[in-house]
């Protein structure tokens, strides 16, 4: 039993699939491809890329993913022989592929949900565990284990076993159980099994318990843990990946398992997705909020200078978090500035070194001096979806006694169109300006501003949801002026709605 020779915890990571069902996340094919390539290197050992029967789109990124990662690729399948044939048709290149096939054993979820008898349950459980196995590992989770009957959990467990499942998933699909419920739910799984498998599992944060639980599930004996980064998914979301390893990496002498992930590539990692998702990482959140290693009171300041271990549990360095802050300034050159972009974790190519050193020079043009955080706000701004339309020039005339009124020239394939609009104010009437072009049928639902540094000279950082055709689009816009972030955010948005194409079924 793999989980048992060398003590190492699998980490199977769902920030593509149960992630993806964050509410208002929308990202597109060469953005799942690039989130699948940083859980590569970020060491993840099976990355669970998405649910290929939901749609042609899905099943489109998930081949594409299988085809251009290392790690492991898992496709989710109903507890039906066209799920599982789809599921294995987009990852049947993949170096190692796996098949994860969910089946509800709680009757709540039987009887509501999929109207199913427990009978019915077994038999499609042993139809499909076995049809699945001939081509592939599988999974079979227990959807809702910790509302489960036990005693029919584990008979439909065991027909998965029987059926050739190597890994049983354990699932608190709704966040209700508490850590040491958990844990004893794992250990009579554990123990009243037929055959020897993995268990896993599953932990949703609805208490805010997903990670006691699994670390619970740990201690118990589960040899996979599943994780998505930044904690996204569905409600309340996942357990958050960087906080679980690191709670393992921390308290070593408690948790005595090893992982594959590269700790210092977690804070950079999370950055970039929370960047590709629009979902903002809260200041406060563990290991990765912008405060989680700020200190405040003169008592714990001090402490800190004398050493760090008064008050921090674990190095910044140890997740990729630099100490230092003022880095670069207008006579740093090119080099210099890969370097440092290089020390952050990135790795740019040179089309997207060119771009952003350009950014960076506008920057420190008017800045005395550029920090991490700005530099990390414009490698984010790396587009890896083509812009259809792009800035050229606009004004706006606003002031207090006066509607506010704009005018905007936007390029599409080499050619300038230019819109007018007005509104109750800058953004308002700027934004008319640009439907005035592309068509009324892209309407802002949201719009977030946020300063990148303190100061009047921040970069502001205006992240949009656009809504077209049903279907909310994120976009972005830096800028150190907020209205020209502002444009460059919605644009972006359009953009990206351009570039999605099918809008993905969502479930
Ligand atoms: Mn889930």
């Amino acid at each position: 039993m793999a989980d048992k020779v060398n003590n190492k915890i699998i980490v199977f990571d769902t920030t593509l699939r149960d992630g993806e069902q964050t509410p208002g996340v929308n990202i597109t094919v060469p953005e799942k491809l690039e989130i699948a390539r940083l859980l590569d290197v970020l060491g993840v050992d099976i990355i669970e890329a998405g649910f290929p029967a939901s749609s042609r789109a899905v099943a489109d990124a998930v081949s594409a993913i299988a085809d251009s990662v290392s790690a492991g690729v898992c496709a989710m399948a109903r507890c039906m022989e066209s799920d599982v044939y789809t599921a294995w048709e987009a990852i049947k290149f993949a170096k190692a592929p796996s098949i994860n096939i969910v089946m509800a054993s709680s009757d709540i979820h039987l009887e509501h949900k999929l109207k199913m008898t427990r009978g019915e349950a077994l038999r499609y459980t042993a139809e499909c565990v076995r049809y699945a196995a001939s081509l592939c590992p599988v999974e079979f989770t227990c959807e809702d284990s910790s509302r489960s009957d036990r005693g029919f959990m584990l008979e439909l467990i065991n027909s998965a076993l029987n059926a050739g499942a190597k890994t049983i998933n354990i699932t608190d699909t709704v966040g209700y159980a508490v850590p040491s419920e958990f844990g004893e739910l794992i250990r009579f799984v554990k123990s009243n099994t037929s055959r020897e498998a993995v268990i896993s599992a599953h932990c949703h944060n609805d208490l805010g318990l997903a990670v006691a639980n699994t670390l619970s599930a740990v201690m118990s004996g589960a040899g996979q843990i599943e994780t998505t980064l930044c904690g996204l998914g569905e409600r309340a979301g996942n357990c958050p990946l960087e906080e679980v390893v690191m709670a393992i990496e921390t308290r070593k002498q408690y948790f005595p398992f090893s992982h594959g992930i590269d700790t210092t590539k977690l804070y950079r990692t999370c950055a970039r997705v929370s960047a590709i998702t629009a979902i903002p990482i809260a200041v406060n959140k563990a290991v990765i909020g912008a405060n989680a290693f700020a200190h405040t009171s003169g008592i714990h300041q001090h402490g800190v200078i004398e050493n760090p271990l008064t008050y921090e549990v674990m190095a910044p360095q140890s997740i990729g978090k630099t100490g230092s802050d003022i880095i670069l300034g207008k006579l740093s050159g090119r080099h210099a500035f890969a370097e440092r972009a290089e020390h952050l974790g990135f790795e740019l190519s040179e089309d997207e070194l060119k771009l952003t050193f350009e950014h960076f020079r506008e920057l420190a043009e008017v800045r005395k001096s550029v920090t991490d955080a700005d530099l990390i706000a414009i490698i984010n701004q790396i587009r890896v979806v083509p812009d259809v339309y792009t800035l050229d020039t606009f004004t706006i005339q606003s002031g207090n006694k006066i509607r506010a009124s704009a005018s905007i020239t936007v390029i599409r394939g080499g050619v300038p169109y230019v819109g007018e609009g007005s509104g109750v104010g800058s953004v308002d009437a700027v934004y008319n300006a640009i439907t005035n072009i592309v068509g009324k049928d892209w309407s802002l639902s949201s719009y977030l501003i946020n300063a990148v540094t303190g100061g009047v000279d921040a970069l502001g950082e205006v992240t949009v949801r656009v809504k077209h055709a049903g279907e909310l689009h994120i976009g972005r816009g830096l800028s150190l002026d907020v209205i020209e972030a502002s444009v460059l955010a919605f644009l972006n948005a359009i953009n990206r709605s351009l570039a999605a194409g099918v809008p993905p079924d969502r479930r």
